[in-house]
């Protein structure tokens, strides 16, 4: 199912976990809407910025898939039915996660409750780094340093990064 001209629901949904597991992880129809928000009013404005692919590493969860990929029981990545929130990772084909992380938390005036460089566990595996980004229906403006999936210390930060 194709999202907008340059995103499909796929991209959202397929995980190595998931296949692996034998996990069905299909969003219902009021997480669809929000995904569709989401890939229309924030990844669409990202690649339209750059001009270069963008990279979903892990979109929607659900619960058993959250579970398995060891997601906090909290994460926006569930897209919990009862609350506007959502969450997406993602990388931009060719542009370091820093520029991005400093384009969509201080220049790109994009709605988000948190933005976060998330680090993996291995440092030289470029393909464990993403950016984390959530809504919410009152976004806190949250720009944060930390690692993948909430496994160590949290920073904000205020500023652009080097
Ligand atoms: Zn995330």
């Amino acid at each position: 199912m194709r999202l907008t001209s340059h995103f499909f629901l796929r991209e959202w949904v397929s995980s190595p976990t998931a296949r692996e597991k034998g996990i069905v992880n299909s969003p219902n129809a009021v997480q669809l809407e929000r995904i569709c928000w989401i890939t229309v009013y924030i990844l669409e404005r990202i690649r339209l910025y750059y001009k270069k692919p963008v990279i979903i590493t892990s979109g929607f969860r659900c619960p058993e898939l959250n579970q398995a990929v060891g997601g906090t029981l909290n994460s926006a990545h569930r897209f919990p039915t009862e609350l506007f929130t959502g969450a997406v990772d993602f990388q931009v084909s060719g542009v370091s996660l820093p520029d991005v992380f400093n384009f969509v938390a201080f220049d790109s005036r994009l709605p988000y409750d948190q933005v976060i460089l998330e680090r993996g566990k291995n440092r030289d595996n470029e393909k464990d780094n993403c950016i984390h980004y959530a809504i919410a229906a009152e976004p806190r403006g949250e720009a944060l340093l930390g690692m993948t999936l909430w496994q160590g210390d949290y920073r904000q930060v205020f500023e652009p990064i080097p």
